[in-house]
């Protein structure tokens, strides 16, 4: 039997996906040198069928499935990546302290510019820690300066799309010095389109940049675990009617339903939920295994959730389990120490989800909590609309942060 003829159930028999499963958990092996036509590459490629969408007024295809190379480390899953057909990579200027930008650059040197999208996202540090909003030392330059720095970290000369990262109203898609920064780095040729992306508050963001009239993407939070905010997905088809390509991030919620990691979400059935959104053009999953990746590109062979799919997602439970806070932020007004609940819920979900403790610090650090927190509480006030056990979260999240501590209730 030769390597091109062995089928989905033969690689599993033969005890390759033994061997598969160790090279995910463990990187794959230099010395074995696969090239782009390796047999992995080719076992993705030949088995899977691959569902193309246009991305908006930018008129990019890209495959449904594309990826969120956020937490991934492993040169070789993003080769694979885009050696299964893949097209479109969405990174950030801050990912991994900017590792990220440089592993895909190392990935990317050599192949036709064309057979690739790269996404990049920038976050200016001239913003007020708590709100997100712009301090007025914002300025164009320092974003351009960032953007270099970004550029040059991916080996490119221009990125297809550049976006102000994680806005949450409509006032950070339209501050001015920001949309001047956004619009010279496409008239300079170093970006094709610009965006915004949004963990929360996508209804708010998504009106600014309509607003705003300059914007040719929106990458927003958006799953199953939002499907009591009607307001979100009504906001996506606005995006997309308009025009905007609208990628969706966050798509596998947290990934566990548990921090001990003992029940995963049913990761096809949540990549399909996404899917299933005329309004989304493509999604970005964050994989980090090639098993996972495989996984993710299977689901373009047939959207169709079957029903024990739908039961895996527990449609109409309101309970809580899971990772993911749909930042829907009603739970702000209840904290009398004015906490970011959401940031910090996100925050426990990079950490106990995705097991990426650095972003979980980094963004912990961001957020300039005081110590000890929650001094003032006999009990929590935050009643979440997920029922997560936020003051709980919130004593795990403090052991990340040397020096933050909560106080005993
Ligand atoms: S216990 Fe809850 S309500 Fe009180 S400060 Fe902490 S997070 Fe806020
Ligand atoms: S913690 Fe709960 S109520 Fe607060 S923003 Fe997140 S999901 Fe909404």
């Amino acid at each position: 039997m030769t390597l091109k003829k062995i089928n989905r159930r033969d690689f599993f028999r033969l005890g390759l996906g033994a061997s598969f499963g160790l090279i995910a958990s463990r990187g794959w092996p230099r010395e074995l040198n696969f090239n782009s036509k390796s047999f992995f590459a080719s076992f993705f490629s030949e088995k899977h069928k691959l569902i193309y969408r246009v991305l908006g007024k930018t008129g990019l295809k890209v495959t449904a499935v594309s990826m969120g190379v956020m937490n991934a480390d492993n040169p070789d899953l993003v080769r694979a990546a885009l050696d299964a057909g893949i097209i479109l990579l969405d990174t950030a200027h801050s990912y991994q302290r900017g590792r990220n930008e440089e592993m895909i650059g190392s990935v990317i040197k050599g192949r036709p510019r064309e057979s690739f999208i790269i996404s990049t996202k920038i976050n200016p540090p001239t913003r007020d820690r708590k709100t997100g909003d712009f301090l007025s030392e914002t300025n164009p330059q320092q974003f351009l300066d960032m953007l270099n720095i970004s550029l040059e970290r991916l080996g490119l000369d221009y990125v297809d799309i550049l976006s102000l990262h994680n806005t949450t109203k409509a006032e950070h898609v339209l501050n001015e010095p920001i949309l001047e920064a956004l619009q010279k780095a496409k008239k300079e040729g170093k970006t094709r389109f610009i965006g915004a992306s949004t963990h929360s508050g996508q209804p708010e963001v998504i009106k600014g940049m309509l607003e705003a009239k300059v914007y040719d993407v929106v990458i927003a939070g958006f799953n199953f675990r939002q499907q009591n905010r009607e307001e979100v997905r009504q906001a996506l088809r606005e995006a997309a009617a308009a025009g905007l390509g609208v990628i969706a991030m966050k798509t596998q919620a947290g990934v566990y339903w548990d921090k001990e990691k003992t029940e995963k979400i049913n990761m096809k059935a949540a990549l399909k939920w996404v899917l299933n959104e005329p309004a989304v053009h493509t999604a970005i999953p964050g994989f980090t295994t090639f098993e996972q990746l495989e996984e993710d590109l299977s689901v373009m062979a047939d959207l169709t959730l079957t029903e024990e799919e739908l039961r895996d997602l527990r449609l109409g439970e309101i309970h809580g389990d899971g990772m993911y806070c749909q930042s829907c932020l009603s739970c702000l007004s209840a904290c009398p120490e004015n906490l970011p609940v959401p940031e910090l819920m996100r925050a426990y979900m990079y950490a106990f989800g995705y097991n990426n403790f650095d972003l979980a610090q980094d963004l912990l650090t961001s957020l300039d909590l005081p110590s000890p927190l929650c001094r003032t509480c006999i009990s929590c006030q935050v009643k979440c609309r997920l029922n997560l056990g936020v003051k709980e979260r919130i004593v795990e999240l403090a052991s990340l942060v040397p020096g933050l501590k909560v106080a005993q209730s």
